[in-house]
């Protein structure tokens, strides 16, 4: 069974995407810890990311790096916060997460947003890309 992400990647569940590439998609997060909580997947289905290639991984790192720069750019925060953590999906995914307070790196404070919000928010973060 694919995986949610792979699903996402191939179109058959929707997602607010923010960026796309050959190798990687970006997109929000669905039950974000905070405004603007973003999820950087690449497209090949490898569950942890230390069994990524050193290619594969740093290419996602600088991709990752590229949607927090404009992340930071839309979302007033004090910095974009990294993690790779779960358990809840085996597909590797990094997660950035607009700081203006330790508890949303916690998993467990959570932000509600229409999907007017959502859909607004990650065409200004795509903007913003450069
Ligand atoms: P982890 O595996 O790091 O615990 O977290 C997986 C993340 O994927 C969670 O933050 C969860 O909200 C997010 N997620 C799970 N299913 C979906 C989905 O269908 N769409 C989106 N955009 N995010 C999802």
């Amino acid at each position: 069974m694919p995986s949610i992400f792979t699903q996402i990647i191939n179109k058959e569940i929707p997602c607010y995407k923010i960026a796309e590439t050959d190798q990687f998609i970006a997109f929000l997060d669905i039950n974000p810890n905070a405004k603007g909580h973003t999820l950087c997947v690449p497209k090949q289905e490898i569950n942890k990311i230390f069994d990524m290639s050193e290619k594969l991984y740093l290419d996602l790192m600088c991709f990752s790096r590229e949607v927090a720069i404009a992340l930071e750019k839309t979302v007033p925060c004090k910095r974009v916060g990294v993690s790779v953590i779960g358990l809840e999906v085996p597909h590797v995914h990094v997660h950035l997460i607009p700081l203006n307070d330790m508890k949303q790196m916690t998993f467990q404070h959570k932000e509600t947003q229409s999907e007017g919000e959502l859909n607004a928010l990650a065409k200004q973060i795509a903007n913003n890309l450069v």
